[in-house]
Protein backbone atom coordinates (compact mmCIF):
# COMPACT_ATOMS: atom_id res chain seq x y z
CA UNK A 1 0.00 0.00 0.00
CA UNK A 2 1.20 3.58 -1.23
CA UNK A 3 -0.03 6.42 0.46
CA UNK A 4 -0.62 9.41 -2.46
CA UNK A 5 -1.80 13.48 -2.45
CA UNK A 6 -3.86 14.73 -4.55
CA UNK A 7 -4.34 18.32 -5.43
CA UNK A 8 -6.69 19.96 -7.12
CA UNK A 9 -7.02 23.51 -8.40
CA UNK A 10 -9.36 26.13 -8.45
CA UNK A 11 -10.08 24.97 -12.01
CA UNK A 12 -10.72 21.01 -11.46
CA UNK A 13 -13.48 21.98 -8.54
CA UNK A 14 -15.30 24.97 -10.10
CA UNK A 15 -18.60 23.58 -9.83
CA UNK A 16 -20.72 20.62 -7.77
CA UNK A 17 -20.23 18.54 -10.88
CA UNK A 18 -16.40 18.99 -11.26
CA UNK A 19 -16.23 18.62 -7.03
CA UNK A 20 -17.61 15.17 -7.65
CA UNK A 21 -15.91 14.82 -10.58
CA UNK A 22 -12.68 14.84 -8.44
CA UNK A 23 -13.74 13.36 -5.64
CA UNK A 24 -14.74 9.88 -7.66
CA UNK A 25 -10.56 9.81 -8.78
CA UNK A 26 -9.42 10.37 -5.10
CA UNK A 27 -11.98 6.97 -4.43
CA UNK A 28 -10.18 5.45 -7.53
CA UNK A 29 -6.94 5.89 -6.02
CA UNK A 30 -8.28 4.67 -2.35
CA UNK A 31 -9.72 1.37 -4.69
CA UNK A 32 -6.19 0.75 -5.63
CA UNK A 33 -5.40 0.11 -2.50
CA UNK A 34 -3.70 3.65 -1.44
CA UNK A 35 -4.32 5.90 1.69
CA UNK A 36 -5.49 9.26 0.17
CA UNK A 37 -4.77 12.77 0.96
CA UNK A 38 -6.38 15.21 -1.12
CA UNK A 39 -5.44 19.08 -1.01
CA UNK A 40 -8.18 21.38 -2.52
CA UNK A 41 -7.87 25.06 -3.74
CA UNK A 42 -10.97 27.48 -3.51
CA UNK A 43 -13.64 27.13 -5.93
CA UNK A 44 -12.65 28.79 -9.75
CA UNK A 45 -11.88 31.93 -8.84
CA UNK A 46 -13.00 32.50 -4.95
CA UNK A 47 -9.87 33.74 -4.41
CA UNK A 48 -9.71 36.73 -6.29
CA UNK A 49 -13.67 37.10 -5.63
CA UNK A 50 -12.67 37.70 -1.76
CA UNK A 51 -9.57 40.36 -2.79
CA UNK A 52 -12.08 41.92 -4.68
CA UNK A 53 -14.35 42.34 -1.86
CA UNK A 54 -11.46 43.13 0.75
CA UNK A 55 -10.83 46.14 -1.61
CA UNK A 56 -14.45 47.26 -1.89
CA UNK A 57 -14.29 47.74 2.26
CA UNK A 58 -10.46 49.10 2.34
CA UNK A 59 -8.24 50.33 0.40
CA UNK A 60 -5.30 49.01 2.65
CA UNK A 61 -6.96 45.97 4.51
CA UNK A 62 -4.70 44.46 7.49
CA UNK A 63 -2.57 41.60 6.22
CA UNK A 64 -4.49 39.43 9.37
CA UNK A 65 -7.57 39.85 8.42
CA UNK A 66 -7.02 39.49 4.67
CA UNK A 67 -5.77 35.69 5.51
CA UNK A 68 -8.49 35.04 7.66
CA UNK A 69 -11.16 35.80 4.64
CA UNK A 70 -8.71 34.34 1.87
CA UNK A 71 -8.57 31.06 3.83
CA UNK A 72 -12.68 30.94 4.05
CA UNK A 73 -12.44 29.81 0.41
CA UNK A 74 -10.56 26.62 1.10
CA UNK A 75 -12.69 26.10 4.36
CA UNK A 76 -16.37 25.69 1.64
CA UNK A 77 -14.19 23.31 -1.17
CA UNK A 78 -13.34 21.17 1.68
CA UNK A 79 -16.22 20.73 2.96
CA UNK A 80 -18.05 20.22 -0.39
CA UNK A 81 -15.16 17.86 -1.94
CA UNK A 82 -15.65 15.76 1.59
CA UNK A 83 -19.58 15.66 1.22
CA UNK A 84 -19.18 14.50 -2.45
CA UNK A 85 -16.92 11.34 -1.31
CA UNK A 86 -19.17 10.10 1.01
CA UNK A 87 -22.27 11.01 -1.14
CA UNK A 88 -20.89 8.53 -3.22
CA UNK A 89 -20.69 5.80 -0.61
CA UNK A 90 -16.85 6.47 1.41
CA UNK A 91 -15.03 7.97 4.31
CA UNK A 92 -13.85 11.28 4.11
CA UNK A 93 -12.87 13.90 6.72
CA UNK A 94 -12.20 17.36 6.02
CA UNK A 95 -9.73 19.40 8.01
CA UNK A 96 -8.05 23.31 7.50
CA UNK A 97 -4.90 24.05 7.87
CA UNK A 98 -4.94 24.78 11.86
CA UNK A 99 -6.82 21.36 12.38
CA UNK A 100 -3.73 19.48 10.56
CA UNK A 101 -1.04 21.73 12.40
CA UNK A 102 0.85 23.50 9.55
CA UNK A 103 2.52 26.00 11.35
CA UNK A 104 3.86 28.58 9.87
CA UNK A 105 5.55 31.74 10.92
CA UNK A 106 3.40 34.97 11.22
CA UNK A 107 4.33 36.72 8.10
CA UNK A 108 0.49 36.78 6.95
CA UNK A 109 -0.08 36.65 3.09
CA UNK A 110 3.25 35.00 2.38
CA UNK A 111 3.56 32.96 5.40
CA UNK A 112 6.41 30.18 5.29
CA UNK A 113 5.84 26.46 6.64
CA UNK A 114 7.94 25.94 9.80
CA UNK A 115 6.21 22.22 10.52
CA UNK A 116 3.70 20.10 10.44
CA UNK A 117 2.20 17.59 12.79
CA UNK A 118 1.11 14.09 11.04
CA UNK A 119 -0.58 12.53 13.32
CA UNK A 120 -4.03 13.30 13.47
CA UNK A 121 -3.93 12.95 9.33
CA UNK A 122 -2.40 9.30 9.54
CA UNK A 123 -4.92 8.43 12.14
CA UNK A 124 -7.46 9.05 9.63
CA UNK A 125 -6.15 7.69 7.25
CA UNK A 126 -5.75 4.61 9.55
CA UNK A 127 -9.18 4.52 9.59
CA UNK A 128 -9.98 3.93 6.39
CA UNK A 129 -10.86 7.34 5.47
CA UNK A 130 -9.46 9.85 2.99
CA UNK A 131 -8.34 13.02 4.31
CA UNK A 132 -9.50 16.81 2.61
CA UNK A 133 -6.85 19.18 3.76
CA UNK A 134 -7.43 22.76 2.99
CA UNK A 135 -4.36 24.16 0.32
CA UNK A 136 -3.12 27.35 0.97
CA UNK A 137 -3.32 28.12 4.59
CA UNK A 138 -1.75 27.62 8.29
CA UNK A 139 -1.69 28.80 11.82
CA UNK A 140 0.96 30.77 13.71
CA UNK A 141 2.22 30.62 16.96
CA UNK A 142 -0.29 32.87 18.23
CA UNK A 143 -3.03 30.57 16.85
CA UNK A 144 -3.91 33.45 13.86
CA UNK A 145 -4.85 32.02 10.35
CA UNK A 146 -1.81 32.61 8.09
CA UNK A 147 -1.77 31.84 4.41
CA UNK A 148 1.29 30.62 1.93
CA UNK A 149 0.73 33.24 -1.13
CA UNK A 150 -1.24 33.69 -4.15
CA UNK A 151 -1.24 29.87 -5.95
CA UNK A 152 0.16 28.26 -2.52
CA UNK A 153 -1.95 25.08 -2.77
CA UNK A 154 0.49 23.51 -4.18
CA UNK A 155 3.14 23.92 -2.03
CA UNK A 156 0.75 22.96 0.93
CA UNK A 157 0.49 18.86 -1.59
CA UNK A 158 3.75 18.83 -2.06
CA UNK A 159 4.99 19.57 1.95
CA UNK A 160 1.87 17.28 2.77
CA UNK A 161 3.74 14.79 0.97
CA UNK A 162 6.91 15.12 2.44
CA UNK A 163 5.80 14.97 5.72
CA UNK A 164 4.13 11.95 4.98
CA UNK A 165 6.72 10.20 3.20
CA UNK A 166 4.05 10.01 0.20
CA UNK A 167 5.39 7.98 -3.00
CA UNK A 168 3.87 10.38 -5.41
CA UNK A 169 2.11 13.56 -5.63
CA UNK A 170 -0.33 14.57 -7.84
CA UNK A 171 -0.93 18.18 -8.87
CA UNK A 172 -4.47 17.91 -11.23
CA UNK A 173 -4.92 21.22 -13.09
CA UNK A 174 -6.67 22.69 -16.42
CA UNK A 175 -3.35 21.59 -18.45
CA UNK A 176 -2.16 18.03 -19.13
CA UNK A 177 1.28 18.80 -18.00
CA UNK A 178 3.95 20.98 -17.79
CA UNK A 179 4.64 22.89 -20.88
CA UNK A 180 8.00 24.18 -23.42
CA UNK A 181 6.07 27.41 -22.31
CA UNK A 182 2.95 29.21 -20.95
CA UNK A 183 0.39 26.83 -23.61
CA UNK A 184 -1.59 29.53 -23.52
CA UNK A 185 0.30 32.08 -24.47
CA UNK A 186 2.24 29.83 -27.48
CA UNK A 187 -0.11 27.77 -28.73
CA UNK A 188 2.61 25.50 -30.89
CA UNK A 189 4.28 25.03 -27.11
CA UNK A 190 4.06 20.76 -26.37
CA UNK A 191 3.92 19.15 -23.35
CA UNK A 192 6.70 17.59 -21.75
CA UNK A 193 6.59 13.73 -20.51
CA UNK A 194 9.34 14.77 -17.50
CA UNK A 195 11.53 17.76 -15.88
CA UNK A 196 14.12 17.57 -13.11
CA UNK A 197 13.39 19.48 -9.74
CA UNK A 198 15.74 22.73 -10.84
CA UNK A 199 14.81 23.44 -14.50
CA UNK A 200 11.33 23.52 -13.37
CA UNK A 201 12.39 25.60 -10.03
CA UNK A 202 13.80 28.23 -12.32
CA UNK A 203 10.71 27.79 -14.54
CA UNK A 204 8.17 28.45 -11.96
CA UNK A 205 10.14 31.13 -10.67
CA UNK A 206 11.46 33.08 -14.20
CA UNK A 207 7.09 33.27 -14.47
CA UNK A 208 5.99 29.81 -15.37
CA UNK A 209 2.48 29.93 -13.62
CA UNK A 210 1.71 25.96 -13.62
CA UNK A 211 3.05 25.69 -10.14
CA UNK A 212 3.64 27.53 -7.20
CA UNK A 213 7.76 27.66 -7.06
CA UNK A 214 8.30 27.17 -3.30
CA UNK A 215 6.31 23.84 -4.01
CA UNK A 216 9.08 22.97 -6.23
CA UNK A 217 11.59 23.63 -3.32
CA UNK A 218 10.22 21.07 -1.32
CA UNK A 219 10.03 18.63 -3.84
CA UNK A 220 13.97 18.78 -4.34
CA UNK A 221 14.71 19.14 -0.36
CA UNK A 222 13.14 15.86 0.44
CA UNK A 223 13.12 14.23 -2.97
CA UNK A 224 9.10 13.97 -3.70
CA UNK A 225 7.84 12.35 -7.01
CA UNK A 226 5.31 15.18 -8.74
CA UNK A 227 2.96 14.13 -11.20
CA UNK A 228 1.24 17.41 -13.02
CA UNK A 229 -1.62 16.16 -15.06
CA UNK A 230 -5.12 17.23 -16.53
CA UNK A 231 -8.33 17.10 -14.29
CA UNK A 232 -10.38 17.00 -17.88
CA UNK A 233 -8.59 14.76 -20.03
CA UNK A 234 -7.03 11.51 -18.70
CA UNK A 235 -3.78 12.02 -20.60
CA UNK A 236 -0.42 11.10 -19.34
CA UNK A 237 1.01 14.50 -17.93
CA UNK A 238 4.66 15.30 -16.32
CA UNK A 239 7.09 13.94 -13.41
CA UNK A 240 8.93 16.00 -12.19
CA UNK A 241 12.12 14.50 -10.63
CA UNK A 242 15.56 14.68 -9.86
CA UNK A 243 17.98 15.27 -11.98
CA UNK A 244 19.33 11.97 -12.39
CA UNK A 245 16.18 10.74 -13.47
CA UNK A 246 15.28 13.41 -16.34
CA UNK A 247 16.74 13.38 -19.88
CA UNK A 248 19.20 16.22 -19.79
CA UNK A 249 18.64 18.69 -23.04
CA UNK A 250 19.98 22.21 -23.54
CA UNK A 251 16.70 23.70 -23.15
CA UNK A 252 13.62 22.22 -21.54
CA UNK A 253 11.50 25.48 -21.29
CA UNK A 254 10.95 29.11 -21.56
CA UNK A 255 9.55 31.27 -19.51
CA UNK A 256 8.52 34.60 -19.54
CA UNK A 257 7.83 37.37 -16.22
CA UNK A 258 5.88 40.37 -17.95
CA UNK A 259 6.46 43.07 -15.23
CA UNK A 260 10.08 43.32 -14.62
CA UNK A 261 11.47 46.90 -14.06
CA UNK A 262 15.31 47.51 -13.79
CA UNK A 263 17.39 50.21 -11.50
CA UNK A 264 21.28 51.13 -12.21
CA UNK A 265 23.11 53.11 -9.91
CA UNK A 266 26.06 55.12 -12.16
CA UNK A 267 29.86 55.22 -11.14
CA UNK A 268 29.56 53.81 -8.28
CA UNK A 269 33.20 53.26 -6.24
CA UNK A 270 34.32 49.40 -7.43
CA UNK A 271 35.18 49.02 -4.21
CA UNK A 272 34.50 46.44 -1.69
CA UNK A 273 31.10 46.79 0.18
CA UNK A 274 29.48 48.78 -2.66
CA UNK A 275 27.06 45.72 -3.43
CA UNK A 276 26.46 45.17 -0.02
CA UNK A 277 26.15 48.82 0.81
CA UNK A 278 22.70 48.50 -1.58
CA UNK A 279 21.82 44.91 -1.42
CA UNK A 280 21.93 44.92 2.52
CA UNK A 281 19.59 48.13 2.38
CA UNK A 282 17.50 46.28 -0.53
CA UNK A 283 16.55 43.56 1.66
CA UNK A 284 15.67 45.04 4.44
CA UNK A 285 12.98 47.27 3.20
CA UNK A 286 11.84 43.12 1.67
CA UNK A 287 12.83 44.14 -1.48
CA UNK A 288 13.97 40.29 -3.53
CA UNK A 289 15.97 41.53 -5.95
CA UNK A 290 15.86 39.80 -9.19
CA UNK A 291 18.82 39.85 -11.73
CA UNK A 292 21.92 41.27 -10.87
CA UNK A 293 24.90 42.65 -13.16
CA UNK A 294 27.54 44.90 -12.67
CA UNK A 295 29.81 45.78 -14.78
CA UNK A 296 33.59 45.94 -14.94
CA UNK A 297 33.73 49.28 -14.85
CA UNK A 298 36.67 52.03 -15.56
CA UNK A 299 39.02 54.28 -14.09
CA UNK A 300 37.48 52.92 -10.63
CA UNK A 301 34.36 52.92 -11.04
CA UNK A 302 31.37 50.91 -11.98
CA UNK A 303 27.51 50.64 -12.52
CA UNK A 304 25.66 48.05 -10.67
CA UNK A 305 22.14 47.48 -12.58
CA UNK A 306 19.61 45.03 -10.70
CA UNK A 307 15.87 44.03 -11.64
CA UNK A 308 13.39 43.55 -9.36
CA UNK A 309 9.17 42.89 -9.88
CA UNK A 310 7.50 46.57 -11.61
CA UNK A 311 5.08 46.45 -8.33
CA UNK A 312 8.13 47.35 -6.09
CA UNK A 313 9.71 49.83 -8.66
CA UNK A 314 9.21 52.64 -6.15
CA UNK A 315 10.21 50.93 -2.97
CA UNK A 316 13.63 49.85 -4.44
CA UNK A 317 14.18 53.68 -5.92
CA UNK A 318 13.70 54.83 -2.70
CA UNK A 319 16.56 52.83 -1.20
CA UNK A 320 18.39 53.46 -4.75
CA UNK A 321 18.61 56.72 -4.38
CA UNK A 322 19.27 57.00 -0.90
CA UNK A 323 22.27 54.41 -1.31
CA UNK A 324 23.06 56.78 -4.37
CA UNK A 325 24.20 59.31 -2.21
CA UNK A 326 25.66 57.82 0.37
CA UNK A 327 28.52 56.12 -2.34
CA UNK A 328 28.54 59.21 -4.41
CA UNK A 329 27.06 57.51 -7.47
CA UNK A 330 26.28 60.11 -10.37
CA UNK A 331 23.31 59.08 -11.42
CA UNK A 332 20.00 56.72 -10.51
CA UNK A 333 18.68 55.52 -13.81
CA UNK A 334 15.37 52.96 -14.46
CA UNK A 335 13.02 51.33 -16.76
CA UNK A 336 9.61 50.16 -15.93
CA UNK A 337 8.68 48.66 -19.44
CA UNK A 338 10.77 45.43 -19.38
CA UNK A 339 10.16 41.81 -19.81
CA UNK A 340 12.78 38.72 -19.06
CA UNK A 341 12.39 35.45 -21.42
CA UNK A 342 14.59 33.09 -19.93
CA UNK A 343 15.40 29.82 -21.09
CA UNK A 344 16.10 26.81 -19.32
CA UNK A 345 17.65 23.19 -19.66
CA UNK A 346 19.97 21.19 -17.26
CA UNK A 347 22.16 19.76 -20.27
CA UNK A 348 23.03 23.50 -21.34
CA UNK A 349 26.13 23.66 -19.46
CA UNK A 350 27.60 20.27 -21.73
CA UNK A 351 26.78 22.07 -25.34
CA UNK A 352 28.69 24.78 -26.85
CA UNK A 353 26.92 27.67 -28.87
CA UNK A 354 23.51 27.36 -26.34
CA UNK A 355 23.69 31.37 -25.86
CA UNK A 356 24.65 32.39 -29.20
CA UNK A 357 21.48 30.34 -30.68
CA UNK A 358 19.18 32.47 -27.72
CA UNK A 359 20.59 35.58 -29.37
CA UNK A 360 20.85 34.91 -32.85
CA UNK A 361 17.28 34.41 -32.93
CA UNK A 362 15.90 37.68 -30.86
CA UNK A 363 18.29 39.56 -33.33
CA UNK A 364 16.70 37.82 -36.35
CA UNK A 365 13.50 38.70 -34.89
CA UNK A 366 15.15 42.37 -34.42
CA UNK A 367 14.87 42.73 -30.83
CA UNK A 368 17.18 44.39 -28.85
CA UNK A 369 18.42 43.02 -25.52
CA UNK A 370 19.07 44.89 -22.77
CA UNK A 371 20.54 43.01 -20.21
CA UNK A 372 21.49 39.57 -19.74
CA UNK A 373 22.65 37.26 -17.32
CA UNK A 374 23.31 33.36 -17.19
CA UNK A 375 23.37 30.14 -14.65
CA UNK A 376 24.59 26.66 -15.67
CA UNK A 377 21.40 25.97 -16.45
CA UNK A 378 19.51 29.19 -17.78
CA UNK A 379 20.32 32.03 -19.52
CA UNK A 380 17.82 35.09 -18.99
CA UNK A 381 17.86 38.65 -21.17
CA UNK A 382 15.51 41.29 -20.48
CA UNK A 383 13.85 43.18 -23.41
CA UNK A 384 11.38 45.64 -24.18
CA UNK A 385 8.13 44.94 -22.87
CA UNK A 386 6.38 44.91 -26.30
CA UNK A 387 8.73 42.57 -27.97
CA UNK A 388 7.86 39.86 -25.10
CA UNK A 389 5.97 38.09 -26.84
CA UNK A 390 8.29 37.61 -30.06
CA UNK A 391 10.74 37.16 -28.05
CA UNK A 392 9.10 33.75 -26.47
CA UNK A 393 8.52 33.14 -30.19
CA UNK A 394 11.82 33.31 -31.55
CA UNK A 395 13.42 31.59 -28.59
CA UNK A 396 11.14 28.81 -28.15
CA UNK A 397 11.89 28.43 -32.07
CA UNK A 398 15.62 28.31 -31.80
CA UNK A 399 15.94 25.36 -29.82
CA UNK A 400 12.99 23.51 -31.67
CA UNK A 401 10.73 23.33 -28.81
CA UNK A 402 7.23 23.72 -30.80
CA UNK A 403 8.48 19.90 -32.12
CA UNK A 404 9.60 18.26 -28.48
CA UNK A 405 8.84 14.78 -28.89
CA UNK A 406 6.92 13.59 -25.62
CA UNK A 407 8.65 10.56 -25.49
CA UNK A 408 6.32 8.36 -23.86
CA UNK A 409 4.05 8.85 -20.92
CA UNK A 410 4.55 9.87 -18.13
CA UNK A 411 1.83 7.45 -16.27
CA UNK A 412 2.71 6.62 -13.04
CA UNK A 413 0.47 4.02 -12.38
CA UNK A 414 -0.81 3.31 -8.76
CA UNK A 415 1.05 -0.45 -8.84
CA UNK A 416 4.13 1.09 -10.07
CA UNK A 417 4.40 3.21 -6.90
CA UNK A 418 7.28 1.91 -5.02
CA UNK A 419 8.54 3.21 -1.22
CA UNK A 420 11.30 5.78 -1.69
CA UNK A 421 14.09 5.59 0.95
CA UNK A 422 12.60 7.36 4.33
CA UNK A 423 14.47 10.55 4.72
CA UNK A 424 15.63 11.73 8.68
CA UNK A 425 11.62 11.98 9.75
CA UNK A 426 13.14 14.60 12.65
CA UNK A 427 15.12 16.89 9.29
CA UNK A 428 11.46 16.97 7.57
CA UNK A 429 9.86 18.63 10.50
CA UNK A 430 11.86 21.29 11.44
CA UNK A 431 12.15 24.62 9.72
CA UNK A 432 10.91 23.07 6.96
CA UNK A 433 10.88 26.09 4.45
CA UNK A 434 14.17 27.14 5.95
CA UNK A 435 16.61 28.10 2.97
CA UNK A 436 18.82 25.13 2.79
CA UNK A 437 22.55 25.87 1.24
CA UNK A 438 23.91 22.35 0.34
CA UNK A 439 27.47 23.69 -0.91
CA UNK A 440 29.63 26.51 -2.04
CA UNK A 441 32.77 25.30 -4.54
CA UNK A 442 35.84 27.14 -5.44
CA UNK A 443 36.21 27.27 -9.55
CA UNK A 444 39.92 28.69 -10.37
CA UNK A 445 40.34 27.04 -14.03
CA UNK A 446 38.51 29.95 -15.60
CA UNK A 447 39.53 33.07 -17.57
CA UNK A 448 37.31 36.45 -18.15
CA UNK A 449 37.55 38.48 -21.29
CA UNK A 450 35.06 41.76 -21.28
CA UNK A 451 33.98 43.83 -24.39
CA UNK A 452 33.33 47.56 -23.61
CA UNK A 453 32.11 49.98 -25.89
CA UNK A 454 30.44 47.75 -27.76
CA UNK A 455 27.30 49.74 -29.71
CA UNK A 456 24.18 49.42 -28.21
CA UNK A 457 21.81 47.77 -31.03
CA UNK A 458 19.94 44.53 -31.71
CA UNK A 459 22.38 41.53 -32.61
CA UNK A 460 25.63 42.44 -31.01
CA UNK A 461 25.28 39.53 -28.43
CA UNK A 462 24.07 37.17 -31.37
CA UNK A 463 27.39 38.39 -33.29
CA UNK A 464 30.13 38.12 -30.53
CA UNK A 465 28.43 34.81 -29.13
CA UNK A 466 28.01 33.83 -32.53
CA UNK A 467 31.87 33.98 -33.14
CA UNK A 468 32.75 32.77 -29.78
CA UNK A 469 30.87 29.54 -30.76
CA UNK A 470 32.21 28.75 -34.04
CA UNK A 471 35.75 29.10 -32.75
CA UNK A 472 34.34 26.05 -30.63
CA UNK A 473 35.21 28.02 -27.48
CA UNK A 474 33.36 26.83 -23.85
CA UNK A 475 31.79 29.85 -22.46
CA UNK A 476 30.47 29.44 -18.68
CA UNK A 477 29.06 32.91 -17.27
CA UNK A 478 27.94 35.35 -19.49
CA UNK A 479 26.81 38.79 -17.95
CA UNK A 480 25.84 42.10 -20.33
CA UNK A 481 25.38 44.97 -18.38
CA UNK A 482 22.62 47.66 -19.16
CA UNK A 483 23.95 49.96 -21.99
CA UNK A 484 24.96 53.44 -21.19
CA UNK A 485 25.49 56.47 -23.63
CA UNK A 486 24.76 53.78 -26.56
CA UNK A 487 27.31 51.67 -25.41
CA UNK A 488 27.42 48.35 -24.03
CA UNK A 489 29.50 46.20 -22.24
CA UNK A 490 29.84 42.09 -22.66
CA UNK A 491 31.84 39.83 -20.22
CA UNK A 492 32.28 35.86 -20.09
CA UNK A 493 34.51 33.42 -18.79
CA UNK A 494 36.29 30.52 -20.25
CA UNK A 495 38.43 28.15 -19.60
CA UNK A 496 41.68 29.33 -18.60
CA UNK A 497 43.55 27.33 -21.16
CA UNK A 498 41.04 28.94 -24.01
CA UNK A 499 42.13 32.38 -22.87
CA UNK A 500 44.42 32.89 -26.06
CA UNK A 501 42.05 31.52 -28.32
CA UNK A 502 39.28 33.65 -26.43
CA UNK A 503 41.40 37.25 -26.79
CA UNK A 504 42.30 36.75 -30.88
CA UNK A 505 38.63 35.55 -31.74
CA UNK A 506 37.56 39.08 -29.14
CA UNK A 507 40.04 40.79 -30.56
CA UNK A 508 38.67 40.48 -34.39
CA UNK A 509 35.24 41.38 -33.01
CA UNK A 510 36.06 44.29 -31.20
CA UNK A 511 38.08 45.93 -33.89
CA UNK A 512 35.17 45.97 -36.41
CA UNK A 513 32.88 47.17 -34.05
CA UNK A 514 35.28 49.79 -32.09
CA UNK A 515 34.66 48.23 -29.38
CA UNK A 516 37.67 47.47 -26.32
CA UNK A 517 38.75 44.26 -24.92
CA UNK A 518 40.17 43.65 -21.65
CA UNK A 519 40.82 40.21 -20.07
CA UNK A 520 41.54 38.54 -16.77
CA UNK A 521 43.87 35.25 -17.40
CA UNK A 522 42.94 33.48 -14.37
CA UNK A 523 39.98 34.61 -11.95
CA UNK A 524 38.32 32.57 -8.97
CA UNK A 525 34.10 31.70 -9.38
CA UNK A 526 32.65 30.57 -5.78
CA UNK A 527 29.45 28.86 -6.36
CA UNK A 528 26.97 29.07 -3.92
CA UNK A 529 24.20 26.18 -4.39
CA UNK A 530 21.22 25.54 -2.32
CA UNK A 531 17.29 25.33 -2.18
CA UNK A 532 15.71 28.71 -1.50
CA UNK A 533 18.23 31.13 -3.09
CA UNK A 534 15.88 32.94 -4.61
CA UNK A 535 12.44 33.05 -2.95
CA UNK A 536 14.54 34.20 0.73
CA UNK A 537 15.01 38.08 0.57
CA UNK A 538 18.61 39.09 1.39
CA UNK A 539 20.99 35.72 0.30
CA UNK A 540 22.56 37.45 -2.14
CA UNK A 541 23.43 40.41 0.64
CA UNK A 542 25.20 37.14 2.91
CA UNK A 543 27.36 36.61 0.35
CA UNK A 544 28.58 40.09 -0.31
CA UNK A 545 28.80 40.92 3.28
CA UNK A 546 31.38 38.49 4.08
CA UNK A 547 33.02 39.21 0.81
CA UNK A 548 33.27 42.71 1.75
CA UNK A 549 34.37 42.62 5.42
CA UNK A 550 37.49 41.32 3.84
CA UNK A 551 38.01 43.59 1.60
CA UNK A 552 37.66 41.02 -1.27
CA UNK A 553 35.99 42.55 -4.74
CA UNK A 554 33.28 41.28 -6.73
CA UNK A 555 34.21 41.52 -10.62
CA UNK A 556 31.06 39.74 -11.38
CA UNK A 557 27.85 38.41 -10.19
CA UNK A 558 24.89 36.21 -11.60
CA UNK A 559 22.12 34.90 -9.53
CA UNK A 560 19.58 31.85 -10.43
CA UNK A 561 17.34 29.87 -8.46
CA UNK A 562 19.34 27.59 -6.90
CA UNK A 563 22.78 29.29 -7.92
CA UNK A 564 24.34 32.73 -7.18
CA UNK A 565 27.96 32.87 -8.91
CA UNK A 566 30.22 35.58 -7.84
CA UNK A 567 33.62 36.07 -9.62
CA UNK A 568 36.68 37.35 -7.54
CA UNK A 569 40.24 37.68 -8.46
CA UNK A 570 42.23 34.88 -8.54
CA UNK A 571 44.33 35.36 -5.45
CA UNK A 572 41.18 35.68 -3.29
CA UNK A 573 39.71 32.57 -4.36
CA UNK A 574 40.68 30.37 -1.17
CA UNK A 575 39.93 33.57 0.81
CA UNK A 576 36.43 33.54 -0.36
CA UNK A 577 35.97 30.17 0.16
CA UNK A 578 36.53 30.19 3.93
CA UNK A 579 34.34 33.00 4.74
CA UNK A 580 31.48 31.94 2.43
CA UNK A 581 31.90 28.56 3.69
CA UNK A 582 31.77 30.25 7.68
CA UNK A 583 29.12 32.82 6.70
CA UNK A 584 26.61 29.52 5.48
CA UNK A 585 27.22 27.18 7.99
CA UNK A 586 29.32 25.08 5.80
CA UNK A 587 32.28 23.29 8.16
P1 LIG B 1 -4.57 25.71 -10.76
O1 LIG B 1 -5.74 26.56 -10.45
O2 LIG B 1 -4.94 24.30 -11.10
O3 LIG B 1 -3.52 25.76 -9.70
P2 LIG B 1 -3.03 27.52 -12.45
O4 LIG B 1 -3.85 28.49 -13.20
O5 LIG B 1 -2.36 27.97 -11.21
O6 LIG B 1 -3.97 26.24 -12.13
O7 LIG B 1 -1.92 26.86 -13.40
C1 LIG B 1 -2.25 26.34 -14.67
C2 LIG B 1 -1.96 27.35 -15.77
O8 LIG B 1 -0.58 27.64 -15.81
C3 LIG B 1 -2.26 26.88 -17.15
O9 LIG B 1 -3.60 27.07 -17.50
C4 LIG B 1 -1.29 27.67 -18.04
O10 LIG B 1 -1.90 28.75 -18.73
C5 LIG B 1 -0.29 28.25 -17.07
N1 LIG B 1 1.11 27.98 -17.45
C6 LIG B 1 2.12 28.89 -17.46
N2 LIG B 1 3.26 28.34 -17.87
C7 LIG B 1 3.00 27.04 -18.13
C8 LIG B 1 3.80 25.93 -18.58
N3 LIG B 1 5.11 26.06 -18.85
N4 LIG B 1 3.20 24.74 -18.72
C9 LIG B 1 1.88 24.57 -18.44
N5 LIG B 1 1.08 25.58 -18.02
C10 LIG B 1 1.62 26.80 -17.86
N1 LIG C 1 -6.86 29.76 -3.71
C1 LIG C 1 -5.53 30.27 -3.65
C2 LIG C 1 -5.25 31.17 -4.84
O1 LIG C 1 -6.12 31.34 -5.69
C3 LIG C 1 -4.48 29.19 -3.55
C4 LIG C 1 -4.38 28.26 -4.72
O2 LIG C 1 -5.32 28.15 -5.51
O3 LIG C 1 -3.35 27.61 -4.87
O4 LIG C 1 -4.20 31.74 -4.92
MG1 LIG D 1 -1.93 27.10 -9.33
Amino acid sequence: MALVVQKFGGTSVADPQKILAAAKKAIARQQGGHQVVVVVSAMGHQTDVLVDLAKQISDRPSAREMDMLLSTGEQVSVALFAMAIQSLGHKAVSLTGAQIGIRTDSTHTKARIKSISTDHVKKILDGGAIVIAAGFQGIDQDGNITTLGRGGSDTTAVALAAVLDADLCEIYTDVDGVYTTDPRMLPEARRLASISYDEMLELASLGAGVMHPRSIEFAKKFGVKVLVRSSFKDVPGTVILAAEESTPRPASGVALAKDEARITLENIPDQPGSSHALFSQLAASGIAVDMIVQNVGQGGRADISFTVPADDLTGALDVSNQVARQLAATGVSHDAELAKVSVVGVGMEREEGVAGRMFTALSAAGINVRMITTSEIKISVLVDKKDAQAAVQAVHRAFGLEAETTDGGADVAGSQLVKSSPLDVVRRLEGMEDLAIEDCQLDSSQALVTFTDLPDKPGVAADVFEEVGRAGLFVDMIVQSHPRNGLAEISFTVPAGDRDKAIDVAQKIAATRGATVADVPHVAKLSITGVGIRSHAGVADRLFKPLADCGINIDLVSTSEVRLNVVVAAEHGEKSLKVLREAFGLS
